[in-house]
């Protein structure tokens, strides 16, 4: 379906939130939508994005976009302006929460853009579990750190949700310098009952992919969503 592009925010240098008109638009926290550009042929002219929004059936959906300059169509898409359209299919994907028994901490890994589907993730996980929630989120500097604000307010707000920035190219107060990788090992390695959730580009995913079976974890306490 076609919806009207309400609102475009620059969230980092290389970073817009698009914001589309919806009328009850209904997903479940994780999912994405696939994107298809008027002009390309078929086969080159569909991309997948995260559902960035945090609940569903607002008046706006929201995704978050980060631009490849050597890209088919992320360049297009930073062309686009309020009041163009933008075609999207319904949510798809079963990149989703796991309902179980398990009170072990849940923890969500990402890089840059591969935030997005944990937006509505950690509200659901805050509401409908006792669990600790633990966001680590890498990137290369501070001023990559999508939706910080809010991740900050959700850490003073819930006692149980700890927010893990990580930078990897620059060193700053309240954020460790380094990788992903070291911050969920030392979270995790005292919760073998951990489930986790790990969203973004393919080299972070591999090597989380390996470290989570070298720590022990199995497929049914991971996760994953691969942007590529
Ligand atoms: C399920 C799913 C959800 C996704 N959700 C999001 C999302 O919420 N936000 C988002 O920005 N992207 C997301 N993506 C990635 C998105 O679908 C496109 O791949 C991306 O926007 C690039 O499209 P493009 O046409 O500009 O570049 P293409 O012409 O497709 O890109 C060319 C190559 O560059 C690689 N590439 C592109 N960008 C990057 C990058 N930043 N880092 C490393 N390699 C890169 C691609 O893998 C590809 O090999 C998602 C992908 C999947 C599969």
């Amino acid at each position: 379906m076609e919806y009207r592009i309400s609102r475009i925010i620059q969230e980092s240098p290389r970073v817009r939130r698009f914001f589309l008109e919806t009328v009850n638009f209904d997903f479940i926290p994780g999912q994405f939508v696939v994107l298809t550009h008027p002009d390309l042929p078929q086969g080159d002219n569909q991309r997948s994005y995260s559902i960035a929004s945090i609940n569903a059936n607002q008046s706006e959906l929201e995704l978050c976009i980060v631009l490849n300059e050597k890209g088919l169509i992320t360049p297009w898409l930073f062309q686009r302006n309020v009041g163009d359209h933008l075609h999207i299919s319904e949510a798809q994907g079963a990149f989703n929460l796991k309902n179980d028994e398990n009170a072990g901490p849940i923890v969500f890994i990402a890089t840059g853009t591969g935030v997005a589907p944990f937006r509505s993730m950690i509200d659901a996980s805050l509401e409908f579990t006792h669990s600790e929630v633990h966001l680590v989120f890498g990137n290369r500097f501070q001023q990559d750190i999508l939706y910080r604000e809010h991740w900050e307010a959700l850490q003073n707000e819930h006692e149980r949700f700890h927010f893990h920035p990580v930078l990897s190219r620059e060193k700053a107060t309240n954020c460790a310098f380094g990788y992903v990788h070291e911050i969920y090992e030392s979270i995790l390695r005292d919760h073998s009952d951990a489930r986790i959730y790990v969203c973004g580009w393919q080299d972070m995913c591999k090597e989380a992919r390996e470290r989570l079976k070298l720590l022990g974890f199995n497929r049914k306490q991971y996760a994953f969503e691969q942007y590529d």
